[in-house]
């Protein structure tokens, strides 16, 4: 079975607002650049698998717009008839930092319908695991109130989509954008079906959540806070330490990766310090777990990352790792990574972090 590769260029032309970075333009900030969740780190990803020659070894396509039925399970009627409504009237802003332009609540949608699919057709075993290329992004919408670039929330979408279908019923999602995963974590708080972790960089996006003190109905809730900083080494001991034991416990029918690269390790909004072995070392341990409880149903839709130049790297590694492909392209980055590794004193601090939070976890 092979890889299913979900995208749509018309997802690359979404776009809005007036920021430089994530400055809102005005008085002394000049205008220029847009936000940094720039088309070019995904529509790179793909130039980079056609390049590569990847792209012919996966089954690549797009998929239909995400309904409104399916939209409607996670977000409330009064929240997707404004964002329409202002969608046509061309386009706004009605949370934080999210603008959409005319016709944005479409292509939200079909960012959602990509998700949708691809979920779906590994549940129904079409293919042995898929990679949604979404944009906009979705972890941190909330039912309600869109924030962080992201509109619809397109993992819950999809695993509502799923639920609704008849496809599984227990999911968990790993969420290992370098931000705390806010939107999905609100909307499975109260549903111990759905396991939701979430590795982050304490206190980068949202200021507010992420701490490990929420933990949703029957503990299905975990946030893995970490510090600024954070390397390979400590991201897979968190893995081993806390992810494999509560994907473990939970016992999923399938495992979605929420898989931001903004933790790669020249992000312009975090300050973590992964690369392209990091994110190939964690794709196996996501499909060893899938493996191991799943009969490999595994998911991986595409949240932040915001170096246009490394994001396409990243992405390419999980893609080839995922579809067992010998085709890698090398890290041009390769060098730095290794130079800029935290030094052995901050990873045994870290160590002994982790295993506090493993014993107040309970694993
Ligand atoms: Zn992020």
């Amino acid at each position: 079975m092979q890889t299913g590769f979900f995208h749509d260029e018309r997802s690359f032309w979404h776009g809005g607002g007036n920021y430089a970075l994530t400055l809102p333009v005005g008085g002394f900030v000049q205008p220029g650049g847009g936000l940094p969740e720039s088309p070019e780190t995904k529509r790179r990803l793909v130039n980079l698998l056609r390049v590569s020659g990847l792209m012919a070894q996966i089954d690549a396509g797009s998929a239909p717009e995400a309904s409104y039925a399916d939209l409607n399970r996670v977000h409330p009627a009064s929240y997707l008839d404004v964002f329409k409504a202002t969608s046509d009237a061309g386009g706004g802003e009605l949370g934080l930092r999210t603008p959409f332009m005319k016709g944005g609540y479409e292509l939200a949608a079909l960012s959602a319908g990509l998700a949708v699919q691809a979920l779906s057709q590994v549940m129904t075993g079409r293919y042995r695991n898929s990679y949604s290329l979404s944009r906009p992004p979705g972890h941190h919408a909330l039912p309600d109130f869109p924030n962080g670039f992201c509109l619809i929330n397109n993992i819950a979408v999809a695993i509502r989509a799923a639920q609704a279908a008849g496809q599984g019923q227990r999911f968990a999602v790993v969420d290992w954008d370098v931000h705390h995963g806010n939107g999905t974590e609100a909307v499975f708080l109260d549903d111990p079906d759905v396991l939701t972790i979430s590795l982050h960089q304490e206190h980068n996006y949202p200021l507010e959540t992420g701490d490990v003190d929420i933990r949703g109905a029957q503990n299905s809730n975990i946030n893995i806070p970490l510090p600024p900083g954070t390397g390979q080494v400590s991201y897979l001991e968190a893995w081993d330490k806390i992810v494999a034991p509560a994907l473990a416990r939970h016992q999923p029918d399938g495992i979605i990766i929420a898989c931001g690269y903004d933790a790669g390790i020249c992000d312009p909004i975090a300050q973590m310090v992964l690369g392209v072995e990091s994110y190939q070392l964690l794709t196996q341990r996501a499909m060893q777990a899938a493996d191991a409880l799943c009969e490999g149903r595994l998911m991986v839709t595409h949240e932040g990352g915001y170096s246009e130049a490394y994001v396409p790297f990243c992405g390419h590694a999980v893609l080839s790792e995922m579809s067992g492909s010998k085709i890698s392209v090398p890290d041009p980055l390769a060098q730095n990574l290794r130079t800029r590794q935290p030094k052995s004193r901050w990873i045994a601090h870290t160590s002994e972090y982790l295993d506090e939070l493993v014993r107040y976890f309970g694993f």
